[in-house]
């Protein structure tokens, strides 16, 4: 059998084992793709639809779980995640779609920060609002880069990105579960000293 150059055949065991290797790991990352877009219709549509169903719940479970959820990623990188959190705060959401934008804020916080930095989870009222804030003492962002950061698919420095397995999908998730309850995203941050993600959830 003949393949037209550069087509990558070869008959070595070892060669077909890479190409394989590498094929896995590209079905995987199309595979993270579309499971994300897909959760991004989906907020989208329940949102536009009849709104999504918001419940009092407890905030300090949520974020407990969220950090559950991450602390293996935040373990490989001995990265400490501390939560400072009333028990008695209360918000109406839905449990499981925060806990997702919170995952991925604390995702974005241990991928872009150094081995052993401290991420923070911080829970408060604010003004006719609940925030809940994840603090990183990472890389940070410049700030040409901050009016965008929200976009579909909009990373800052892409080699990197792609290098640690990164669609840029998951900040514009964010934004559209917060934006479902009728909330907002905010992010703070300076180059090279960290960042700060804020999700405003209005008060009942
Ligand atoms: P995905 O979340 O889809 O796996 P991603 O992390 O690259 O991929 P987003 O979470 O949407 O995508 O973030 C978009 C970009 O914003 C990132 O690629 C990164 O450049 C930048 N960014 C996000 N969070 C941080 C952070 N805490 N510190 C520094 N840069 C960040
Ligand atoms: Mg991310």
């Amino acid at each position: 059998m003949s393949y037209p150059y550069p087509y990558p055949y070869s008959s070595n065991p070892e060669d077909t084992e890479r190409f394989l290797g590498i094929i896995e790991k590209h079905v995987n990352r199309l595979e993270a793709i579309i499971e994300d877009l897909l959760n991004l219709s989906k907020i989208e549509q329940e949102s536009e639809k009849e709104g999504i169903a918001l419940v009092e719940n407890r905030i300090s479970e949520i974020l407990q779980s969220a950090v559950q959820a991450c602390h293996i990623k935040a373990a490989d990188k001995e990265i400490n995640i501390e939560i400072t959190c009333a028990e008695s705060m209360i918000a109406a959401v839905d449990p499981s779609l925060i806990e997702q934008a919170v995952v991925n804020l604390l995702d974005n916080a241990i991928k872009y920060s150094d081995d052993g930095s401290i991420v923070r989870v911080e829970a408060a009222q604010g003004e006719g609002e609940v925030i809940i804030a994840v603090q990183d003492q990472g890389c940070g962002i410049e700030k040409k880069h901050l009016p965008r950061l929200f976009e579909r698919f909009y990373r800052v420095d892409k080699a990197r990105s792609r290098q640690l397995g990164g669609t840029g999908l998951g900040l514009a998730i964010a934004k559209h579960i917060v934006q479902a309850h009728g909330g907002r995203l905010s992010v703070e941050s300076t180059a090279g000293k960290g960042s700060t993600f804020t999700i405003h959830l209005p008060k009942a």
